[in-house]
């Protein structure tokens, strides 16, 4: 991360009781605080040079079978969820880095490039959650109890409402790919040839349009990698059905494009995505520093490609970037959320990774200048209609319009509702009416 902040004073609470102490204490003390869970956001927003509330204590999990629903704590992360339904035959919906927390992560959509497809993002599958308020009531948020804040907090969320203490999820029995304890199918294709790089993506896009979007078993998530000495395209594939059918839905497709130099298929547990070594095949370099913007795209034009596949100027230090196209058409399986982006098919989400301080703002220049050119590729179809969340990017342009589009008023209103005196507050955070 190119943003490092360091508070004054952290506090764990290890209970409910402790948050709502600590929240109507520091309140009425008017003591500006920060509420952080797994720490990944790539503003540094969970951070300031002030009172964090840090929720690392907050870590009990109880799996319901029978309801098919896992109720979690705010300081979990998501290997740690993982790691207790590995071995069932169950999913959810979490993040794919097996550090992200799971507050953070399902409360601005939260998806996962290889399972939302099948199950929908992590904010359509909570039945409720446990909310501390700024003045440290509990109150519970659910389709019944607070439905307004309960809607604000599948999508709008991210710290704007009040100190999420538990969320209550569904959970997934896999049982469509016939594989033991919830395995799914996993393709990692990729090619090195960058010459061939815009045939295989056009390739890819005619499969998406004609095939994959009519088949919500096959999830992609795809890398475009360049750095000064090579370069690489990498398909990674998820298929939520019988293996047998691998052959025939894929193999078509890959047939009509340039050959692959690596081309696995392998069955894995969503635990063991995150932990099984060359699951991807991703030669990344040790990231040291790192700024990533997002595009929530409808489709994806030729102008947009032209910049897809640009090579970055290399001329001062080293810088890698890593292209994500995150595939998430119709991913979205509950409307009646916060969720803005129920229209779009992909997140094009590139990360650019450096290695010095001294040369941040050079390449958050670039990276942010990149991201100009691809919505300047994209005006003229209006192809690209905001930006993700949960990448929140603090150079955003008009941020208000791209994380929230229509719902910004409404979330206002529940925001002045919840948190009058805006509390909560933080960069690009949801201000109330008058505040
Ligand atoms: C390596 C990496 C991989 C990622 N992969 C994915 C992915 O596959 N899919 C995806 O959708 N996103 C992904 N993300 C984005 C990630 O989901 C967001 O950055 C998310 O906000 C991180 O949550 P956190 O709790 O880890 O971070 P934090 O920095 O601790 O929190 C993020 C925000 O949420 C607030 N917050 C945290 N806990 C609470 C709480 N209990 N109550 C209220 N507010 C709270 C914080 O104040 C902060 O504003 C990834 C991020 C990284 C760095």
């Amino acid at each position: 991360m190119a943003i490092q902040v360091w508070p004054s004073l952290i506090i764990r609470p290890a209970t409910y009781d402790d948050v709502a102490l600590a929240l109507s204490t520091l309140y009425s003390l008017n003591v500006p605080i920060r509420i952080m869970g797994g720490r990944h956001s790539y503003g540094g927003y969970c951070s300031h040079r002030g009172v964090v509330l840090d929720s690392a204590l907050l870590k009990k999990l109880e799996i319901d079978w029978e309801s098919e629903t896992i109720t979690m704590q705010a300081g979990l992360i998501w290997s740690e969820v993982y790691a207790a339904l590995n071995g069932s035959e169950y999913a959810i919906i979490g993040g794919l880095c097996p550090t992200v927390g799971v507050v953070g992560y399902t409360s601005a959509g939260g998806y996962n490039s290889l399972y939302s497809r099948s199950y929908g993002l992590g904010s359509d599958n909570v039945l409720s959650f446990k909310v501390a308020t700024y003045n440290g009531t509990i109150v519970t948020a659910s389709s019944t109890s607070n439905p307004d804040l309960y809607w604000a907090l599948r999508g709008g969320g991210r710290g704007n409402f009040g100190y999420v203490l538990e969320m209550t999820h569904k959970i997934h029995r896999i049982n469509q790919t016939n594989l033991p304890t919830g395995q799914h199918s996993f393709l990692s294709i990729t090619w090195s040839n960058r010459n061939d790089f815009r045939a295989v993506l056009r390739n890819w896009l005619i499969f998406v349009d004609e095939v994959a979007n009519f088949d919500t078993r096959i999830g992609f998530d795809v890398i475009i990698f360049t750095n000064s000495e090579n370069s690489f395209l990498l398909i990674y594939g998820s298929f939520n059905g019988p293996h047998a059918d691998l052959e025939s839905i894929f193999q078509p497709w890959l047939s009509k494009g340039p050959k692959p130099d690596i081309y696995t298929v392998k069955n894995f547990t969503q635990f063991e995505v995150i932990t099984v070594t060359g699951t991807a095949n991703y030669p990344f370099p040790v990231k040291e520093r790192q700024h990533i913007v997002s595009a929530m795209a409808i489709n994806i034009t030729e102008a947009m490609l032209d910049v897809l596949l640009e090579s970055q100027p290399n001329t001062t230090f080293q810088i890698s970037q890593y292209i994500g196209v995150i595939y998430l058409h119709d991913t979205n399986k509950d409307k009646n959320t916060a969720w803005a982006f129920p229209d779009i098919t992909f997140d094009i989400a590139p990360g650019f990774v450096w290695y010095t301080s001294e040369d941040d703002s050079t390449a958050i220049n670039i990276a942010e200048s990149w991201l100009k050119r691809l919505m300047n590729a994209a005006a003229p179809t209006g192809s690209i209609v905001g930006g993700y969340l949960n990448y929140i990017d603090p150079y955003m342009d008009n941020w208000q319009q791209m994380y929230y589009r229509e719902h910004w008023d409404r979330l206002r209103e529940i925001k002045t509702v919840w948190d009058p005196t805006w509390y909560f507050r933080f960069p690009q955070g949801i201000p109330p009416n008058n505040p």
